[in-house]
């Protein structure tokens, strides 16, 4: 356990985005190293945490996770409350995912701190064959709204760590 660190900064991190996209598994691979094919649809809010070490500083990271809230504004202003950053994740072989982005990101920016720091994930990037959203649209997009963007693999662990990294060394570098 982690119960003898002095822990120097704690960042929650919150995790939007629609039904069945990866959220979970994100988190689980983050958090744990860990993937489940048959990932259940979470019931009840729930973090999990990660300590790690950012320039010499302990930060423990606070990642919450939808509890099957996805539908339209049915997350709660609790869920935003105190985060310092999001994730923003669609499933790049759904459209439909990426189509219900500025929703999310409006929806986001109601509740949140000016001053969070955003990142995209088009997630299940090892489903290359059956990809619906291209990375260009997805980079003019997050250009667009001022997002860091990354394309993951929960599944092959592909840029899991890089994008959390990524997302608390800013969210570090401006707090
Ligand atoms: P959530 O509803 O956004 O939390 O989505 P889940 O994490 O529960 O994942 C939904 C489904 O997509 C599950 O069947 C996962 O196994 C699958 N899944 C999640 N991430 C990936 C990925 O990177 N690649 C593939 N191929 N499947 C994934
Ligand atoms: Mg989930």
């Amino acid at each position: 356990g982690d119960y003898n660190l002095k822990i120097d900064y704690v960042f929650k991190v919150v995790l939007i985005g629609d039904s069945a996209v990866g959220k979970t598994q994100l988190l689980a691979r983050f958090a744990r190293n860990e993937f489940s094919v048959d990932s259940k649809a979470t019931i009840g809010v729930e973090f999990q945490t990660k300590t790690l070490i950012i320039d010499n500083k302990t930060i423990k990271a606070q990642i919450w996770d939808t509890a099957g809230q996805e539908r339209y504004r049915a997350v709660t202003s609790a869920y935003y409350r105190g985060a310092v950053g999001a994730m923003i994740v669609y499933d790049m072989t759904k459209r439909q995912s990426f189509d219900h982005l500025a929703r999310w990101l409006e929806e986001l920016r109601g509740h949140a701190d000016k001053n969070i720091v955003i990142m995209l994930i088009g997630n299940k990037c090892d489903l290359s064959s059956l990809r619906a959203v291209p990375t260009e649209d997805a980079e003019e997009f997050a250009q667009r709204e001022n997002l860091f963007f990354m394309e993951t693999s929960a599944l092959e662990s592909t840029n899991v760590e890089t994008c959390f990294l990524t997302i608390l060394t800013e969210i570090y570098r401006i707090n």
